[in-house]
């Protein structure tokens, strides 16, 4: 084939993982980005024995890059824990990069699935994508709680700067033992994760819905929503018209009802506990974790790609022993699409953008034509249908990539 490599002006950040993920990069690569791109990449090898060899340093570097360049791609990497301290002869149970990155970055996850004819969702007026976006920072998850006797008198005690001390009732504990709890947020925490919300609406050209329990929670949740308000009023309003989309707050018992009735195509940001759960239920009504894309958006922002997923042990320990596996590859070559369209958005690179776009459209067209992996080959409602190994998916869309070029 005649076909002049694409090049990069700016380098892209490639983040590499682990296990069955880390093999399916490789392949990704060599198969479906090399032959057409001059790749231009800053590499950190986020693989679980270099970050023991580093002392986790080159993922503080990865995210620091990332910042740098403005675009990272992000392999699934390990979470270590007491076995993997054990299989990898760690030197600590390492956090986990996805959490660190996050901290340097002070990013938001959206986390929005792939929708392809044959997947039906669970919910089939579903027709467009749900993107959800988890505000990962405080409440329930950074809480400190007690177990509280019969007869105890619960306060909330403020100790400000200045010495000045404010006291509110909590409650009276009667005959009965109880439990109790104590939360917090912080504003500049709210107000990055606003940004990055409306950032990644205009970007992706979608409605932003935001919901919290604001009629019972009326300073707590109010803030959420007045802060919310104040940014996108001041800052994104505008912008929002010039884009023909909209922002849109509603009660989260509204959201939940509406989200159900709707088509999707929207991005619906929650709090941290509601996007922990509702982002379940939406991956799973969709279909497939292995259909998921996530992307790590700062609010000056800078992007970090990768899949929901993680790094599928199960099939990596198949591999290892040579049989044949049939590894979904979707989420982590989309992953890469949507990180090499945001450098070709950035450095005015067209031809990267397009490409990026191919080689979607021939992923999708792969499974469509009924060529799939086993987990979707389970759920397809085509009539023909073949379940292919993991490198036999990569070469049947290199197949129709290669048609479309
Ligand atoms: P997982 O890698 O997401 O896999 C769980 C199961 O889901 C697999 O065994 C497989 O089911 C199915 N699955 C997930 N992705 C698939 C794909 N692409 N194609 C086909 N099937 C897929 O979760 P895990 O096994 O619990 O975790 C493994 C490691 O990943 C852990 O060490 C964890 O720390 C790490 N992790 C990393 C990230 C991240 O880097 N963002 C996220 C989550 C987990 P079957 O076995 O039934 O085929
Ligand atoms: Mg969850």
């Amino acid at each position: 084939m005649n076909f002049e490599k694409i090049p990069m002006k700016t380098p892209l950040v490639e983040m590499d993982g682990d296990e069955m993920t880390r093999v399916i990069w490789q392949m990704i690569k060599e198969l479906l980005l090399e032959p057409y791109i001059n790749l231009n990449l800053e590499y950190y090898d986020l693989g679980l024995e270099n970050r023991d060899k580093t002392d986790d340093q080159v993922t503080v570097d990865s995210a620091l890059a990332t910042k740098k360049y403005g675009v990272a791609v992000k392999c699934a990497t390990i979470t270590p824990n007491a076995a993997r301290v054990e299989e990898y002869h760690l030197k600590e149970m390492w956090k986990s990069p996805n959490g660190t990155i996050r901290a340097i970055l002070d990013g938001t996850v959206f986390r929005a699935p792939i929708l392809v004819k044959g997947i039906t969702p669970y919910i089939p007026n579903w027709r467009k994508p749900i993107t959800i976006a988890r505000h990962a920072f405080g409440d329930v998850y950074k809480n400190t709680e007690a177990i509280v006797p019969a007869g105890a008198k619960a306060e909330l005690t403020v100790t400000c700067s200045d010495g000045n001390v404010q006291t509110y009732p909590v409650y009276q504990f009667q005959e009965s033992a109880g439990v109790l709890q104590g939360q917090f947020n912080v504003d500049a925490s709210i107000e990055s994760f606003a940004r990055s919300c409306f950032n990644f609406a205009l970007d992706t050209k979608q409605d932003l819905w935001f919901s919290t329990k604001d009629t019972i929670s009326k300073k707590y949740d109010h803030r959420f929503k007045d802060i919310f308000q104040e940014i996108y009023d001041k800052e994104y309003a505008e912008k929002f018209a010039q884009a023909g989309i909209e922002y849109f707050y509603t009660l989260i018992d509204d959201a939940v009802a509406r989200v159900i009735r709707s088509e999707g195509g929207f991005i619906w940001a929650c709090k941290n506990y509601d996007g922990d759960v509702m982002s379940d239920m939406v991956a799973t009504a969709f279909g497939s974790l292995a259909m998921m894309t996530s992307v790590l958006v700062a609010p000056d922002g800078t992007c970090e790609y990768e899949a929901a997923h993680g790094t599928v042990q199960r099939h990596y320990y198949k591999h290892l022993k040579g049989e044949p596996t049939s590894t979904n590859s979707v989420a982590t070559l989309f992953a890469w699409t949507g990180a090499l369209r945001k450098r070709g958005q950035l450095d005015s690179n067209e031809r990267l953008v397009n490409f990026a776009n191919q080689l979607e459209k021939a992923t999708l067209d792969t499974i469509e034509s009924g060529v799939m992996t086993g987990d979707l080959a389970s759920m397809s409602a085509l009539e023909k249908v073949q379940k292919v190994s993991t490198q036999e998916f990569l070469l049947a869309i290199k197949e129709k990539l290669e048609a479309s070029l």
